[in-house]
């Protein structure tokens, strides 16, 4: 049959399938329902996960501080007193929640501070005390109170499990490298409040040399610590800068 002459164009509406538009429709609401599906589960999955990773960080807590109580020395006025009167010290300038400092036997110079409820627990290892001298003891002690202080020891557990959320590789490595952002900038911090409640400059840069050279002999288990700390010559100048700078002078001498 001939093509009748067409007047005007025919009008999509006369020959739309019925339903189309109403198939379409539910189509972008599926789309829209799997998407805030999978948020909820996500955001849902990422809070459980955290949750999960503080339990955990809680209980290998308890589980170290047990394990720490058998063969670490607490310290106090009868254990230890010189280092004992040296956190009293510290204490003072810094006021952190209360404390408990233990020195393990320990060869590798280090300090490190843990625990999400109170007390925290400060660390030294008995090397460090061989190596170095007051002063320099007094400086890693008040690092330590430092990081109690400003509060890192419980929003390190938080924050590494917030960072550790399983993701893609990308997203991951993102997160692990914020993560270590993070942690660098408190160890600039905790130096901060080393040299604030010391107030002697040559002796934190001394410690500071110091754990950086030995343990870079020793090969011990820096090389896992540079990740999160910054490298020591960076460090020395941050608190170099620091201890120059009118801010510190300023703190210095009204706290004191
Ligand atoms: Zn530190």
């Amino acid at each position: 049959m001939p093509i009748p002459p067409a007047s005007r164009p025919f009008s999509p509406s006369s020959y739309r399938y019925p339903g189309e538009h109403l198939i379409l429709g539910l189509t972008l609401g599926l789309v829209l329902v799997v998407i805030a599906a999978t948020a909820t589960a996500t955001v849902c999955g990422s809070v459980l996960f955290v949750g999960l990773m503080v339990v955990m960080a809680y209980s290998t807590t308890r589980a170290h501080h047990g394990a720490l109580m058998a063969r670490a020395t607490a310290v106090t006025p009868e254990t230890a007193p010189s280092l004992w009167a040296l956190a009293q010290a510290s204490a003072a300038r810094l006021g952190p929640e209360p404390v408990q400092i233990y020195v393990a036997p320990n060869a590798s110079l280090n300090a490190y501070t843990f625990g999400l409820s109170s007390p925290k627990v400060v660390v030294l290892n008995s090397a460090l005390l061989q190596a170095l001298d007051a002063d320099e003891v007094a400086f890693v002690l008040s690092h330590e109170l430092g990081h109690v202080r400003l509060g890192h020891t419980w929003l390190n557990s938080l924050v590494g499990g917030l960072a550790g959320i399983p993701s893609p590789a990308a997203a991951f490595a993102v997160l692990h490298l914020a993560f270590m952002w993070w942690n660098r900038a408190c160890e600039h911090s905790a130096d901060r409040a080393g040299l604030l409640a010391t107030a002697n400059a040559n002796k934190a840069i001394s410690a500071l040399a110091q754990v950086e050279a030995r343990d870079a002999e020793a090969g011990s288990q820096w090389a896992e610590a540079l990740a999160t700390h910054p490298l020591m010559a960076r460090r020395i100048a941050e608190l170099r800068q620091y201890a120059a700078s009118a801010e510190y002078r300023r703190l210095a001498t009204t706290t004191a």
